[in-house]
């Protein structure tokens, strides 16, 4: 049994790095205590959900109060979250019982930047999803289904659109894998994330299964989603005029927001004590992927 840790989770992301983004980091990176150090540098605050504003259910102690205080200075916070199993009102639902104050075109979501590629996509047909029961499928864009244990839908989906792996199966994973086995078709994943903390360990996400499914049928699943410049797009296209060197990506992991932000050219932040990192030395991790944080703060 493979322990599904940071340390896995590092190796598996490494193994996929030649599909991620490029970009280029900073020799070193400056310390700081919390965001509230930063704020004079920066006019937009991007946070990543996990990690930085809650862990689980609960929100981080001081967040909540940080993100206020940057809100007071005319700072411009927005939330950019691969969350894919549910739609941004739901997200928003959840952050506001936390205490946080955001309004939805504050929210910006992996499953939102794979509805603009879907908008542009009417090729007919159905998509075959990977979700959940609550994923409020008829807010996609599209025709769906959800993909549960009936061979015949995943033979007749166009493609598949991978939202949420909380009711995903080893069982309906080897009903993809044959189906596309016999008739490939496009994989557009709304969440590219390998792992994800929760209260109990690491769950595996639709990144995880997207990229096995491509090592071993030999294809690429176009992915929506940090570390890909789409949701940045997104995020942007929602910004209007912005000076892109006073905007800062902040984060728990390296490889989805540390890369996504520097490839992007914005500058970043790791979070170090909550999420990916938490009780770990980070250090080695940075030294080993070479992708070095602006900044490395311990808390939000
Ligand atoms: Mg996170």
């Amino acid at each position: 049994m493979i322990r599904k840790d940071a340390d896995w989770a590092f190796q598996q992301y490494e193994a996929v790095r030649e599909v991620l983004p490029k970009a280029e980091f900073p020799d070193t990176s400056r310390h700081a205590r919390n965001l509230g150090e930063l704020a004079a540098d920066f006019d937009v605050f991007l946070l990543d959900a996990f990690g930085i504003l809650n862990v689980g259910e609960t929100a981080i102690a001081g967040a909540a109060a940080q993100v206020a205080a940057l809100q007071a200075q005319d700072k411009r916070v927005l939330v950019l979250t691969n969350g894919a199993t549910y739609p941004a009102e739901l997200a928003l639902a959840k952050y506001t019982k936390l205490g946080f104050r955001f309004a939805l075109e504050d929210v910006v979501s992996s499953r939102d930047a794979l509805a603009v590629e879907l908008r542009d996509r009417q090729d007919g047909g159905f998509w075959g999803v990977m979700g959940a029961s609550g994923s409020k499928l008829e807010t996609v864009p599209a025709a769906t289904r959800l993909l549960l244990l009936d061979r015949e839908v995943y033979d007749a989906a166009q493609g598949f659109l991978f939202l949420s792996t909380t009711e995903w199966s080893f069982e309906q994973q080897e009903m993809l894998h044959a189906s596309l086995a016999a008739n490939p078709r496009p994989i557009l994943v709304g969440n590219p994330d390998i792992v994800a903390p929760r209260e109990d360990g690491l769950s595996l996400e639709p990144g995880h299964f997207a990229h096995e499914l491509a090592r071993d049928l030999g294809f690429e699943p176009q992915f929506f989603g940090k570390p890909f410049t789409n949701v940045y797009d997104l995020a942007f296209s929602r910004l209007g005029e912005v000076d892109s060197s006073r905007v800062l990506m902040v984060g728990d992991t390296l490889h989805t927001d540390v890369l996504g932000g520097a490839a992007y050219g914005v500058k970043t932040a790791l979070i170090t004590d909550h999420g990916l990192f938490a009780g770990r030395e980070v250090a080695p991790y940075i030294s080993k992927s070479g992708i070095q944080p602006d900044f490395i703060l311990p808390t939000t």
